[in-house]
């Protein structure tokens, strides 16, 4: 066959019986000429003209009424992927809707669907849909697979298998959730035909062997309620027909019956003008023929969720067969047919519904709803369906082929997380589609992602910043506090020294205080009690309260006040009570962030404090200084490491006095010959706190000057004379975090 003879007048035809404008075919036929010429030369398996397919796919657009757009893109979607023609050629010729469908549709294309149980078959109808970001995609799509299964049988038997199957699981579904019910029955009674030839074929011959007996049927139902129908002034028409078959093939082996035991093939159905008349028409059939009982469904009160709506009853019919009856208005059965493009159909007609159920009833596309609000406009309606029903979702593949779906903003590590716990706790790197990639990179739909394992387990902290999966966090905590115990008690030693002073803390230490605080708390021991403190399971509030008054209470540090925000040194804690993190002690001009506390109000910690670590992200808040003066001094503790000399340290006290800083606290101590002092000092921000530090370097027999951070590890300010390690040797602390903005 030559495609000389193949012209653009059938489809004209159907144009014009669907009322599409004069402008609008001629658009859709300049599509048509190029398409027809791109094609030829190509040849289906079936030896017909390349172009035959797209012609049909478009036939099937017409039928659903999609808008030009799509019929067009009808005609081209094949164009990218078998001809030389570029993007840019179709945007330039045909504009960037029409191209960006037929992406679309070549994009969803290159899917390499895996039938599989019914939990992946699901996810891959998510992300399906997810990708298509247009809903006309989808259609275009479910037009391409109806005609390549209806041309099936020229393909291999291996091919056609895997092809039906793929329609039943995808498809077909596909369809049902759109609503279009009209394509899913025949996607799944093509299907069955490859799947079970034999059972399809046995159920077509009994069909037909029936047909008399079906309308014998049908023509005595309409006979007995007839009259009664039209004494109630309804104007109803009543057809029956056999069920589709692979709806009579999943009966029989749900019932496990034969096909001959299967008494109710024939359904008929009632359509009339009205929702009343439903109802009417219902209790006219129920007064002549035996309402079997349980068969009853009303889904006009309770539409299926993908807008169908009918009433459906099964009684004993005319010659005692039972027969089952479905009763819809025309607006119903429309929907039942078409799903969402009943919508565009209605609207393009120009009928107009004063109620429409439409709007009310698709539960799952409730987003469409809302687009529909705003665009009264047909065409504005089926531009701005926007798929982003599942926006807030993402859909990868393992190397395998399964789809791990996650939330939006997923990272690899969220994945390896989903794939199992184990799996995430040995990451050490990614691939996303055979790249490596940072471990913080957000997955895009379709990206196949695959995890980078050590043999040791080894999550890091520092993950936190941007994992979003619950499992994810809550296992990086749980591999935390299992296995870092010992960090954990030195925080918790450190929060509580610091809070009680070192004097105190040793004393509590000594004469047992703590451990009856332990016991009393329910804990084992009293390293126990500070790992539960280090990882936040109980705070120090908690157990102070809990210790013996000490002889001598301490004084209350400045740190200890709290702060009614009108002062305002801090943007973003308006109207909160706060007070300054003493493991930190935070200056104005230095990153912070919020901590929220139970009982406390919020904590201002240094963004680089590591016992934020452990906090969760939720409770953490995005502050910063006002940078306004206020009259106000802010403490934190340095440490100074000296030449063993006497008189070093009124030295360093009068250079701090020189710099407008008061000192609250002072401790000296000798070590291995090398003098220590810490100083707890108080001052207005970083830049005096510089100057000081710097001001005590300079001086001769300073070694090194620091900020202290409780007892735990920190980065030390570089200023050492010598080679300073970091003081606990461990590894440079986590990046900082930062409160989750995105
Ligand atoms: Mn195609």
């Amino acid at each position: 066959m030559d495609d000389e003879v193949i012209s653009f007048d059938e489809v004209k035809k159907l144009l014009i019986e669907q009322h599409y404008s004069n402008d609008d075919i001629q658009e859709i036929e300049t599509a048509f000429e190029f398409a027809k010429k791109l094609h030829h030369g190509q040849y289906r398996v079936s030896e017909e003209p390349y172009i035959v397919h797209p012609i049909e796919v478009v036939k099937i657009l017409i039928s659903l009424r999609a808008d030009k757009h799509t019929l067009m893109a009808g005609y081209l979607h094949d164009i990218l992927e078998d001809t030389d023609t570029t993007p840019e050629e179709l945007k330039e010729k045909f504009g960037e809707d029409v191209l960006n469908l037929v992406q679309g549709v070549t994009k969803l294309g290159k899917l390499q669907f895996k039938s599989t149980e019914e939990r992946q078959a699901e996810n891959f109808r998510r992300m399906f849909i997810a990708m298509a970001s247009d809903v006309r995609i989808i259609f275009l799509k479910l037009a391409d697979r109806l005609h390549n299964m209806r041309t099936l049988n020229y393909m291999t038997p291996a091919k056609q298998q895997k092809i039906a199957q793929e329609t039943l699981d995808i498809f077909a579904p596909l369809a049902n959730r759109l609503g279009v019910g009209k394509i899913k029955a025949e996607l799944e009674d093509l299907s069955l035909r490859y799947l079970h030839p034999d059972k399809y074929y046995e159920i077509a011959q009994l069909v037909s062997k029936k047909k008399t007996e079906r309308e014998m049927t049908v023509k005595l139902l309409i006979e007995s309620i007839s009259k009664d129908v039209q004494k109630s002034g309804i104007n109803a028409k009543i057809t029956g027909r056999a069920k589709h078959y692979y709806s009579i093939y999943n009966k029989m082996k749900r019932l496990n019956i034969a096909f001959h035991d299967l008494y109710d093939i024939t359904a008929v159905r009632v359509i009339v003008d009205t929702e009343k008349e439903c109802y009417e028409v219902l209790g006219l059939i129920h007064q002549r023929f035996k309402p079997i009982p349980g068969r009853f469904k009303d889904y006009i009160a309770m539409p299926k969720s993908n807008m169908y709506q009918s009433l459906h009853t099964s009684v004993i019919g005319p010659r005692q067969k039972p027969l089952e009856v479905q009763i819809r208005t025309w607006e119903m059965h429309e929907i039942a047919e078409y799903g969402i493009a009943a919508h565009w159909r209605y609207k393009e007609k120009g009928v107009q519904r004063a109620d429409s159920n439409i709007d009310k009833q698709f539960s799952w596309m409730r987003k469409l709803v809302e687009y529909n609000k705003e665009t009264q406009d047909a065409e504005d309606f089926v531009n701005a369906v926007k798929l982003d029903l599942f926006s807030d979702q993402v859909f990868a593949f393992t190397p395998q082929g399964d789809v791990i779906d996650l939330p939006a903003n997923a990272t690899p590590v969220d994945f390896a997380y989903r794939i199992h716990s184990d799996v995430g706790n040995r990451t050490v790197g990614a691939l996303i589609n055979g790249r490596i990639v940072q471990l913080d990179t957000k997955l895009k739909n379709g990206d196949i992602v695959e995890i980078l394992t050590s043999k040791v387990p080894a999550p890091r902290l520092d993950w936190l910043n941007f994992v979003v999966t619950k499992q994810a966090i809550s296992k990086i905590r749980q591999w935390y506090k299992k296995n870092k115990r010992e960090d954990h008690i030195e925080l918790g030693r450190a929060n509580l020294e610091h809070e009680l002073t070192k004097v105190v803390f040793d004393e509590y230490l000594k004469n047992g205080e703590f451990e009856k605080v332990a016991h009393q708390m329910n804990y084992i021991s009293v390293d126990d009690l500070f790992a539960a403190l280090g990882y936040g399971e109980t705070t120090v509030n908690k157990i102070v309260n809990k210790l013996k008054k000490p002889a001598k209470p301490p004084e209350p540090t400045f740190s200890g006040k709290r702060h009614k925000a009108s002062e305002k040194d801090i943007i973003g804690l308006e109207g909160l009570l706060y007070s300054f993190a003493r493991c930190c002690s935070p200056i104005p001009g230095e990153p912070i962030v919020g901590v929220v506390t139970r009982s406390k109000g919020v904590t201002v910690h240094r963004l680089d404090c590591k016992t934020l670590d452990d906090i969760p992200p939720e409770r953490l808040l995005d502050i910063r200084w006002s940078g306004h003066h206020v009259d106000k001094t802010y403490s934190t503790t340095i440490r100074i490491e000296t030449a063993e000399k006497m008189g070093l340290l009124k030295d360093v006290i009068s250079v701090v006095a020189d710099n407008n800083t008061n000192i609250n606290y002072a401790n000296c101590k000798t070590r291995n010959k090398v003098g220590i002092i810490e100083l707890g000092i108080e001052l207005d921000n970083i830049e005096t706190l510089r100057k000081v530090m710097n001001a005590i370097q300079s001086l001769p027999e300073v070694y090194s000057v620091r900020r202290i951070q409780t007892s735990y590890n920190q980065a030390p300010q570089q200023f050492s004379k010598k080679n300073t390690k970091n003081r606990s040797g461990k590894p440079t602390p986590a990046k900082p975090r930062k409160k989750k903005t995105d």
